[in-house]
């Protein structure tokens, strides 16, 4: 009988941890790419939100993990509008987020903000980005 993949027999630790943090069944995922084509910041990315639903799905969760696109990330919610299978992609990437922020990788360290940048910067800017960026 040919092998075949589900969700049951792919899946790792780290897209349990996604499913459980973010509510969403990434295997639900038939890559039709409407997510990435609306993502205002995909040209930035180094992996289109359509490929990081595909790579979880087979478990190669350290390439996101390790990827600039979860940062990137706007948190815009235009992926998870444009899904037709109604699967919450902004909050699959915040999931990936998450795991990285509990086990202390960040993006951002405060305390290495240039003093020039802490005193031009709008307050809320620095607000958003300790938010998201900081553990
Ligand atoms: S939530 Fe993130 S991945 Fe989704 S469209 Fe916005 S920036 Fe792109
Ligand atoms: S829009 Fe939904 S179904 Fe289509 S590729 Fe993105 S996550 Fe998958």
């Amino acid at each position: 009988m040919p092998y075949k993949i589900t969700g049951k027999n792919i899946k790792n630790n780290i897209v349990e941890k996604v499913e459980e943090i973010s509510g969403q069944n990434v295997f639900e995922c038939y890559q039709c790419g409407n997510c990435s084509a609306g993502c205002p910041v995909v040209d930035y990315m180094d992996i289109a939100p359509h490929q990081v639903m595909r790579i979880a799905q087979l478990g190669a969760t350290e390439e996101i993990l390790n990827s600039k696109t979860i940062w990137i990330c706007s948190a815009c919610l235009q992926c998870s509008t444009r899904c037709p299978k109604g699967i919450d992609v902004a909050k699959v990437m915040e999931a990936f987020r998450t795991i990285n922020l509990r086990k202390r990788v960040a993006p951002l360290n405060p305390d290495e903000i240039d003093e020039k940048d802490l005193k031009e910067l709008p307050p809320i800017a620095l607000v958003g980005a300790f938010r998201k960026l900081t553990g």
